[in-house]
């Protein structure tokens, strides 16, 4: 039934997007954070008893896929995140600027979120901040706020089962994702370095095959490498001269030029937005210099 447990803690996996992991806490509080992975199993475990309280550690689709299938369970979300649960232009709203989506896109999201996705706008039960301990029984949670994938993004710290349950800061060989208009490439790198500081024996994470790693924080640090690699690579296209971004989206240097649709998203889009972010970064650490839109390397 489970793919690992701990304590009271329960991991269940889940498949492609837009499913996830979840965490299930089995204590007398019943709780399920993400509850994005198994359906079946996900009711099973709420025939036998009800799951109370679902969480979620992030208000993006593959998260909160099954939240509906919880009407009566308290819904506890990052309070920076809670606009997005409440309303389906919010939600739309956290990933890019109105301008960079077309009709056609927009229309094939509502059509994605309201038939696979089947989003239910729903009011928050508690608002979850940096530093809360959440107490399910004999279970304890640390909230920690980690953004940079999203703004409000949340991982939770289990000390006595000395597991750490880190969402989306995924530790997938593809590396971190900050692809939203809200994401951050600087917090990203905050992020992973507070939780690496953090001894535990296991980090469970959203994605990847496993889900489970050892807690060694050799596995953080090879996921924040693949962000200096992505830098590394775009610097040293602006090394073979200045180029503008659709020049550098279309170099593929996170995604291999793929232009295919993952699920409702569209790589290209993603690419860009990264691409632009890495820019941003760049600019302000005064190796990238832009003008008329083309992006010169600084001569050192
Ligand atoms: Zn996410």
């Amino acid at each position: 039934m489970y793919d690992f447990e701990r304590g009271k803690i329960r991991f269940i996996r889940g498949g492609k997007y837009p499913t996830c992991h979840s965490v299930f806490i089995d204590d007398e509080v019943r709780a399920v954070i993400d509850p994005a992975s198994d359906e079946g199993k996900l009711l099973a475990i709420h025939c036998q008893r009800p799951i109370q309280v679902i969480i979620n550690s992030h208000c993006h689709e593959d998260h909160f896929l099954f939240n509906s299938r919880f009407p009566d369970a308290d819904l506890w979300v990052s309070r920076l995140e809670a606009a997005g649960f409440r309303d389906i232009d919010d939600f739309f709203d956290q990933f890019y600027e109105s301008g960079d989506v077309d009709e056609e896109t927009r229309a094939a999201w509502d059509t994605f979120f309201t038939e696979v996705v089947q989003y239910q706008p729903r009011e928050p039960d508690r608002l979850l901040e940096d530093g809360e301990d959440l107490v399910f029984g004999e279970t304890r949670a640390r909230v920690l706020h980690t953004p940079g994938h999203s703004p409000g993004h949340l991982a939770f710290h289990f000390p006595e089962e000395r597991a750490l349950y880190l969402a989306d800061l995924d530790l997938v060989k593809f590396g971190p994702y900050y692809g939203d208009k809200g994401s951050s490439i600087d917090d990203t790198i905050a992020s992973l370095r507070r939780v690496a500081a953090i001894d535990v024996d296991v980090y469970l994470v959203a994605h990847g095959k496993e889900g489970v790693l050892d807690g060694d924080p050799a596995h953080i640090q090879r996921y924040l490498d693949v962000i200096y690699a992505r830098e590394e690579r775009l610097l040293a296209l602006l090394a073979s001269g200045p180029k503008n971004l659709d020049e550098i989206t279309a170099a593929g240097i996170i995604y291999g030029g793929r232009s295919l649709a993952d699920g409702a998203w569209e790589l290209t889009l993603s690419e860009r937005v990264m691409m632009g972010k890495h820019l941003q970064r760049l600019e302000g650490l005064g190796t990238v210099r832009q003008e008329d839109g083309l992006y010169h390397l600084v001569e050192s």
